[in-house]
Formats: structure tokens, sequence, C-alpha cells
């Protein structure tokens, strides 16, 4: 079992905070000798198109949170409500096997509209609920996930539907304080935000949702969908509090009928009135949510008034700020411009995602990175495990690293020898797929300690390929030469070609990383009459003049443009044979 970090950063504190909150609604639980309660958090996603990277702290969130509570020997059920029964809202742009005729669709609830052309699953939310719940298996994130759709088609509401048609005069007076100030024009956000953030924030939830509709029979916190089209465009026109009797028009097809509220269930109740119903329903007790749900008259709030007619409490429920992404825009319009956590996983392993969760309190907005940005982030990732590894980390450092590589069920899949990433970037950008190559200059990095297979740099190896190979622009990719540059070689002045000839005698005594870093760091220091040994601080500040231009005639050399990977590296991944022959030996 791993250990409680103590209370050391943000997931501990809020984990203090739950557990206090779970023994306040359940006292005596303890004394009393009988088992303490299941301690519930939630999420809630809406499967209404790909759920996108900044949904992923929807579920983060409470997973660590919920994870902590685990690690300290209580019970948690991590609940995931999948709005499935949400309406379809809109075609999301750029969604494969998917046309415009999709629209015909809109105000039907996800499930019943059909899933992309050519995807396995019966319905769309299905359709895009599939890629999340494998992404979270890849994460960790143990969770019980619950459809709306089957909740309330099979029923299991019923007795919160009727109680709040019931008390619909109640809910109405408390969504009426928000309704009479008249909403402020949008919220402006604080700081301008990516077109990535803005797609998701749309895509968090159902803040947007109507409260349910005052037609001249009065206000209803229902909503039935149409017996005939499927859709949500329906009036009630009267209910009968005795007999459960509820009429309903459609204002899309004209159908009408008359049903018994207490036998029906093709309906649901409006998103500001559910989402609390909910929480009282399932005893909630953590549930953060977007900073879109969290202003003056949003649901959160609003929750807080309505759930006490449900007999529940709100949550504990921080706002998270939206994560945004770099560099991924330009790459992936075919898939409208937005990650998902699938993308990320493709490009990192699922230990660096959730430290990027973990390390950052949910107030705080960062962005994960699909440009070159992740290969320092690897630096640092790499270190914090050394530091960790050898005791030197901060409290904070080694609890964010703790949550980021197990959970309270265990640790998560490791590579087995992590090489640094940007190593593994160049040696893809390279070999372009030749795995023999790879495996030859990854054994070259330390030859004292070579690789047997490829498997012992994989999964990470792997990430790195793809991020070489679906994240760099063409033109910043490393082609190596297939024959010498013999205008450049003519145009060496005598230290030119000096500079060469000591860098080609060291080859084979310094094949390796180490030895070829000190190689070619240690030519411009020979030909300046020191030692190739010598320190910075014994040299004149001229040296790293001659170091540079050095390196720059090398990558004109090899891969003919003035930078390129680290040269060691280069070297090692272009091999002795084609160094020689491109460096005119
Ligand atoms: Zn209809």
């Amino acid at each position: 079992m791993a250990q409680s970090t103590e209370t050391t950063d943000w997931v501990s504190r809020f984990a203090d905070e739950v557990i206090e909150e779970s023994e306040r609604r359940a006292p005596g639980a303890k004394t009393s000798g009988a088992a303490a309660p299941v301690v519930v958090v939630a999420s809630g996603l809406s499967p209404s198109g790909p759920i996108h990277l900044g949904n992923l702290r929807e579920v983060m969130t409470p997973h660590l949170v919920a994870d902590e509570i685990r690690r300290r020997g209580y019970q948690v059920r991590h609940l995931i409500s999948w709005d499935d029964y949400d309406r379809y809202r809109k075609v999301p742009a750029g969604v494969p096997g998917v046309d415009e005729t999709w629209a015909e669709h809109i105000g039907k609830p996800l499930t019943s509209v059909p899933a992309p052309k050519g995807s396995p699953y019966p319905n769309w939310a299905e359709h895009f609920k599939a890629a999340m719940v494998e992404s979270l298996a890849e994460l960790g994130v143990e969770f019980d996930g619950i459809s709306q759709t089957e909740q309330y088609t099979s029923g299991v509401y019923r007795e919160q539907i009727l109680h709040a048609m019931k008390h619909r005069g109640d809910i109405d007076a408390i969504l009426a304080q928000y309704r009479t100030k008249k909403a402020p024009a949008k919220k402006q956000q604080q700081k301008p935000v990516d077109e990535a953030e803005l797609e998701a924030a749309e895509g968090s939830g159902a803040a947007a949702e109507d409260d349910g509709s005052s037609g001249s029979a009065g206000y209803f916190p229902y909503k039935p969908y149409c017996g005939n089209c499927e859709k949500d465009l329906t009036t009630v026109t009267s209910y009968d509090d005795d007999s459960t009797e509820l009429t309903y028009s459609c204002t899309s097809c004209g159908f009408s009928e008359t049903v018994r509220l207490n036998e029906f269930n093709r309906g649901k109740l409006v998103w500001k009135v559910d989402w609390p119903m909910r929480w009282a329903y399932e005893g909630v007790i953590f549930e953060p949510s977007g900073v879109d749900h969290s202003s003056p008259g949003s649901s959160f709030q609003v929750g807080g008034q309505i759930v006490g007619i449900f007999g529940g409490e709100q949550p504990i429920g921080p706002m998270y700020a939206f994560v945004g992404i770099s560099g991924m825009a330009k790459m992936s319009s075919s898939k409208g411009g937005v990650p998902t956590p699938a993308d990320a996983l493709k490009i990192m392993e699922p230990q660096l995602l959730r430290w990027l969760y973990a390390r950052r309190r949910p107030n705080q907005s960062f962005k994960v990175a699909f440009d070159q940005e992740i290969q320092r982030l690897y630096d640092e990732w790499d270190r914090l495990e050394a530091k960790v590894a050898d005791g030197s980390a901060l409290p904070a450092d080694v609890a964010a690293h703790s949550r980021a590589v197990r959970t309270a069920s265990g640790e998560l899949p490791r590579t087995p020898r992590p090489l640094p990433y940007r190593t593994l970037a160049s040696v893809a950008d390279i070999t372009a797929g030749h795995e023999d190559q790879a495996l030859r200059i990854l054994s070259d990095l330390d030859p004292a300690n070579p690789l047997a297979s490829l498997d012992e740099a994989r999964p990470r190896y792997d990430k790195a390929e793809a991020w070489i190979n679906t994240h760099v622009p063409a033109d910043q990719r490393t082609i190596v030469r297939d024959e010498p540059d013999t205008e450049l070689l003519k145009s060496l002045d005598e230290q030119g070609r000096e500079s060469l000839r000591l860098l080609l005698d060291g080859l084979a005594g310094n094949w390796s990383l180490d030895g070829l870093t000190h190689l070619v760091y240690g030519v411009p220091k020979v030909q300046a009459g020191f030692s190739a040994d010598a320190t910075p601080k014994e040299l004149p500040a001229e040296i790293k003049t001659a170091q540079r231009s050095f390196f720059a005639l090398l990558y004109q050399l090899l891969v003919s443009r003035d930078t390129g990977p680290r040269l060691p590296t280069l070297l090692l991944a272009v091999g002795q044979d084609r160094v020689r022959h491109l460096l005119g030996a």
C-alpha cells in the first residue's frame, strides 16, 4: 500500500477537508462501531463531442483527492456522471465521419444521436465516452461511471422528479432571484485565452442550458423528450400533482400527449435542478467545477440553494482554472484543433500528465506542451525523479511526484530505462523508423551498459517518436546529408580543416555520449592551446565563440542547418562511417 503523503500539498488539504465533512455528515459512525461511510466524490462529463484535455481537470482534481483519501485507508467512490442524456446542442467542427446532416439530431438526447460514420459504438455519446474511458485507464484513474440515460430511462430518479414537480414553486422562487438580476453581459475572461481554452470551456458542461420553462401553465423544472421526434423542444402545458398527469406539446413536430409522470421515463430535470438533485441522491462531498459553473447565479451557486429541497447538502466545490495547450493548433486542424487526453498520452507517459495536474493547485492554470516545451518538461521531470531518489526533493515536490507515479492500488507501469526524452526524440528523428539503428545508437550512449532491446526504453521511446512524427514541423526535422558538402569543405581555412582532423582523430576513442561530449567541447580548446580537460575558469571567454562556430560548422556539414539535435547525440545517430564520409575524411 502506498503511504499517505501527509499535509504537504493542496491534495492533502482537500482530503483533510473532505474527510472532516464526511464525518460531520455521519456523526458517530466511528464510535457506534458502524463501518465508516464511503466518501463520495464526483465528476461530470458531457460526451457531446471529443472530450478535451481541458475537461480532464474535472476528473483529475477529484481523482487525486480520492486517491489521497484511499491512501489513508478510507473507502472512496469516485463517480463520473456521464451526462449522456443531455440534449445534442451542436455539431462539433472537424470530427471525422460527421457531416452537416447530423444537425437534424439537435435537441435529442446524446445517446439517441448516431455515432460518427465507421464507429464501432452504438451512438454518439458511447463513441466519445469510449476514448475517455481508455485514457482514464491508462492514467490509473479508478471510477464508477454512471450513465444518466440509464438512470433517467429506468426510472431511478422517479421520486426525485415527482418531488421536484411538487416543489416547483420553491425552485422557481430560488431561480427567480437570479432571473430578475438579469445576468451581466458574458463574463469577460481576465486574460486572453487560447482558442483551445475557449473550446474546452464550451465542452465542459451544461452551464449554458436553461433552467426550465415558464409557460402559461407555470414553471416546470422537468422537460420530456418528444414521443414522436425525440427532441426536447417540448412545453409542459398542464400538470396534476395528485394524478401526476402531465401534458406536453412539441414545438418542433406538433406532437402532443398526456402521460403519467409516476410511470413515464423519457425526460429529465433541467440542468440547474438535475445537478443538486444528484448531489443529494449520491451524497456527494466533493465535486469541483470549471469557472463557467462558478460565477454568480451559476449552476453551482444556485444548486447550493436548491439541494436543500432534496434533503441534501452542497459538496465542497473548488473552482478549477482551465488548462491550455501549446503547440497543437497548427498540427491538428483536421480534428478541430483541440487535443484530447488520448492525444497527450500519445506523446507523454501517464506519469508526466498526472504530474502536470498534481503539481498545480486547481485554481492555477497551466499548459500542456505539444511543442518543443515538452522536452524541457521531461528534463524537469527527470531531475525531480533523481532528487526524489536521493532524498533531496522538497516535501511538496515529493508529494506531487508520488501522486504522479502511483495510486493507492499501486505503481503505474514505468519505462525500465528512462533515457532522456530529448535524446530519444533526436534518435527517432534521425533514424526515421529504423529500429535497429535506433537500438545501436541508444546502446552507444553508454557502452558499458548497453540496451539489450529497444523495449527497455519503451514506452517513453514510442512517445518521443510519436511527438517527432506528429508535432514537429517538417522544417524542424533533421535530415542527415547523403553526400558531403564539398563546396563548404573546400572553402575551409587551415583552422577549420584542423578542427575537423582533431574531431576525426578522436572519434574512435570517444564513441559514447560522454566521450563525444568531451571531444566536441575539447577540440576548440586544444586548437587555442589549452588542454581538452581545461575547465571554463581556466579558459578565456572567446573560447565560447570558437565552440559555437565549430558546432555550426558540424551542423552544416552533417544536416545542412545551423542547429540541430545535441551534437554528441547527432554524431552517435549518424554513425562513425557516415560522419567520416560527411566530414571529408
Ligand atoms: Zn416532436
